[in-house]
């Protein structure tokens, strides 16, 4: 990569960001491509999000993606926000346009697009038990209502957190049945009765968060279980889930497909997502 004056900035917001794959992914695809644009890791801890919008705006950046913990808090400083982040109530990827901050979440159809190219799995009629209430748990929840599941039980650490997500998912999709439940509450009979078991918590990242998220003995064959954690790409969720008969998924596959969402929205280059995956798991593999 040759930076000079006239190479294009992108890059991700977020705290921590030690860990993230995305300037990896990105700047593979840029090279790949022979495009003139750079991805940075940018590191914000306290954030006053109206200042960090005026100096990507100032230095002439062209676009950001936004992560954890900031998906939701950074909604209010985009001028103009797409359909599908406003329906989510959260941002994963903000870009330039005419002088204005567009922001959009391209988490919600990564998320659709892995399920339905890595595992040929299509959740309409489906009941879903999902693990967290978070930013990507509301992309993963409206991209489940888009696509017609039938019921989507919601259990966060914080209960009133789950219970804001069912009601925001009942509002945009009414013949979706919700349930919010506590993280710490009895959950088996739930995940036993679920087609489709997410886990959208960090815990399970190789950080010291702590191992599985809910019960996993109660997982069985004929489900489908996807850990939104990518890194260790096979979590000891995946690992028990597989071992009980399940099919799995892990994060990497969402990551790849909405950073390829991304990179187009700042370049309007298709993206090369096959390079892109091989990128992150070389340095997956490599740590
Ligand atoms: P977030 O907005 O900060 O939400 C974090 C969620 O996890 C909240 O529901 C939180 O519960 C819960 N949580 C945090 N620590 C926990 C713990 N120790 N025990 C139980 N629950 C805990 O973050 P996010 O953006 O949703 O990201 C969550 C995870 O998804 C991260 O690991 C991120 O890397 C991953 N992710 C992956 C992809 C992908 O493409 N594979 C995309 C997006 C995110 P409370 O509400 O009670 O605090």
């Amino acid at each position: 990569m040759e930076i000079d004056g006239r190479t294009k900035l992108s890059g991700i917001v977020g705290y921590p960001l030690d860990y993230t794959l995305s300037p990896v992914i990105q700047n593979a695809a840029f090279v790949h491509l022979g495009l003139n644009w750079c991805y940075l890791p940018l590191k914000v801890a306290e954030p006053d999000f109206a200042q960090v919008f005026r100096c990507l705006g100032a230095l002439g950046f062209q676009g950001f993606n936004v992560t954890m913990p900031y998906k939701e808090q950074a909604m209010s400083f985009v001028d103009e926000v797409d359909s599908v982040a406003e329906m989510a109530g959260a941002l994963n990827t903000v870009v330039m346009k005419d002088k204005t901050w567009v922001g959009y979440n391209t988490d919600v159809e990564g998320f659709l697009l892995s399920l339905k190219n890595k595992a040929d799995y299509d959740p309409a009629k489906k009941r879903v038990f999902m693990a967290g209430a978070g930013g990507a748990a509301r992309a993963v929840a409206v991209g489940l209502g888009r696509a017609g599941v039938s019921q989507m039980i919601i259990a966060n650490r914080r209960i009133e957190r789950a219970q804001k997500l069912c009601d925001l998912v009942e509002r945009h999709f009414p013949t979706c049945r919700t349930h919010a439940s506590a993280l710490d509450a009895p959950l088996d009979n739930d995940i036993e009765a679920a087609d489709l078991v997410i886990n959208t918590t960090p815990v399970g990242l190789d950080t010291g968060l702590g191992d599985v998220p809910f019960p996993v003995n109660v997982i069985h064959d004929g489900q489908l279980v996807y850990d939104l954690v990518y890194r260790p790409s096979d979590t000891l969720l995946l690992r028990e889930a597989r071992k009980r008969g399940a099919k799995v998924l892990g994060g990497l596959t969402m990551l790849v497909f909405q950073a390829a969402l991304a990179f187009s929205l700042w370049t309007s280059a298709e993206a090369p997502l096959e390079l892109m995956e091989a990128a992150a798991r070389r340095r997956l593999e490599n740590k």
